[in-house]
């Protein structure tokens, strides 16, 4: 595999002792090129001690990761655990795997002169977390929890909720006209909130464009800078030529939909997805997955 093997060149030392002596020691299992130290006389490979160290089946990750990062739709993960003959779990391991390791790679960024901000909302979602069966096992310790589940909804007819609640996550999405951009939760609603996550994107000759929510006038207020405010409704989204914030209107739009099919992501997960998006938009590579593991 020639990701691992580029891997192995970047910065040629020991795993284990840091050493760079070593000599060519044959091929491991799985056909990459095995090293012995010389310092510490163990053998290694390009992804000894690394988050990828002890995939099993490196060759069908790297399948599963072109998947992630290729240009069409990514597949479900039970397809392609099928597609595979892996199973279904292998396959999820792998995936929340890809997600801490795009997580924690990708590089901050800073935003310049017209900066677009808005924020999308993600329903909450608590799938698999067996809150409700911890509390009726405990209902001493553990206590009810707030949201209703879905089958509430049926059996003690609730209303379903429409509109903005406090189950609605907002992302806040920021972009410039340098193609800068980015996707961050934010912890609610609140302007301070808005205004606390802002702040250190904008510069001070930097111009705000927004649908002149209260975090934003407050940021603008506050900075003393100027600030564009785009019409709510969808026909006044364009105030002047330049000011508008149409280029957030359509990272929400690739957010909707390639979050889609996952069918409301659970929320502890909802960071890993939202740093898989910013990967396949930034077009990352699956070496360099394998570089920064
Ligand atoms: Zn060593």
């Amino acid at each position: 595999m020639p990701e691992i093997e580029a891997r192995t060149n970047q910065d040629h030392k020991c795993p284990l002792c840091g050493d760079k002596r070593h000599q060519k020691w044959g091929r491991t299992r799985t056909k990459i090129q095995r090293y012995r130290c010389t310092g510490c006389q163990k053998t290694y490979s390009g992804r000894t001690g690394s988050a990828i160290g002890r995939i099993h089946r490196p060759d069908l990750f790297m399948v599963a990761l072109r998947d992630m990062l290729g240009t069409s739709t990514p597949q479900s993960v039970r397809k392609l655990a099928r597609q595979l003959g892996l199973n279904k779990y292998t396959v999820w391991r792998w995936r929340m795997l890809v997600f801490s390791i795009i997580g924690s790679s990708i590089s901050s960024t800073s935003f310049s002169r017209i900066i677009e901000a808005d924020e999308t909302y993600q329903r909450e979602s608590q799938k698999r977390s067996r809150e409700w069966v911890h509390h009726f096992t405990d209902p001493q310790n553990v206590a009810l929890p707030p949201r209703p589940r879905w089958e509430d909804f049926t059996t003690q007819g609730l209303k379903m909720m429409r509109g903005l609640s406090k189950w609605q996550l907002p992302i806040l999405t920021v972009a410039d006209r340098g193609g800068a951009y980015l996707f961050q939760r934010l912890p609610n609603r609140k302007g301070i909130s808005v205004e606390r996550a802002m702040k250190p994107l904008v510069p001070g000759d930097a111009v705000p464009c927004s649908d002149g929510g209260n975090g934003y006038k407050d940021l603008a207020a506050a900075g003393g800078i100027e600030h564009f405010v785009v019409g709510r409704k969808p026909g006044k989204r364009v105030v002047s030529g330049c000011y508008h914030i149409q280029n957030v209107n359509s990272l929400h739009a690739r957010y909707k939909k390639f979050i889609k099919p996952f069918c409301g992501p659970a929320t502890k997960n909802l960071n890993g997805y939202i740093s898989w998006l910013e990967a396949r938009l930034a077009g990352m590579e699956p070496a360099e997955i394998f570089r920064s593991a």
